[in-house]
């Protein structure tokens, strides 16, 4: 069942539903894009563009080719140099939320929480100020 909602792009009323969040006339338009980007995408001198190129080549907006990607319509295993930023240092990657690099820090860096936590109950504290001293990370 969809409800009435005005369309996040133009303003246009339309029936919003899980599957539709804009309106007909800019889902067209989107519908067009991607097809740009794919066809871009698919001549063989452009499977190494990064996402730069890509809006250059196509003139698609940056976040409408992230959207794509988010929504797996992109296979970005064919094009390697292809992705979105990296939620920390905003390297292209094609996964998750975190490149390599990050994830791996973030890991250690959780490993370092957990270790001052257990260090903090072995000393027979309960926890409480636990947040209040969490280290910060510049
Ligand atoms: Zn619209
Ligand atoms: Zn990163």
């Amino acid at each position: 069942m969809g409800e009435l909602a005005n369309c996040p792009k133009c303003n246009a009323l339309f029936i919003k539903s899980t599957f539709k969040t804009i309106c007909d006339a800019c889902f067209k338009e989107e519908e067009k894009a991607y097809e740009t980007v794919y066809n871009f995408l698919r001549k063989r001198e452009n499977r190494t563009a990064t996402l730069l190129e890509v809006v250059d080549g196509t003139g698609v907006s940056e976040d409408l080719i992230l959207k794509f990607i988010r929504q797996k319509r992109l296979q970005l295993s064919n094009f390697p140099n292809l992705g979105y930023p990296c939620d920390k240092c905003g390297k292209a990657i094609q996964d998750g939320k975190l490149c390599t690099n990050c994830a791996k820090e973030l890991k250690a860096e959780i490993e370092k929480l957990q270790k001052f936590d257990e260090w903090k109950k072995d000393k027979g504290d309960n926890g409480s100020t636990y947040y209040a001293n969490k280290p910060k990370k510049d």
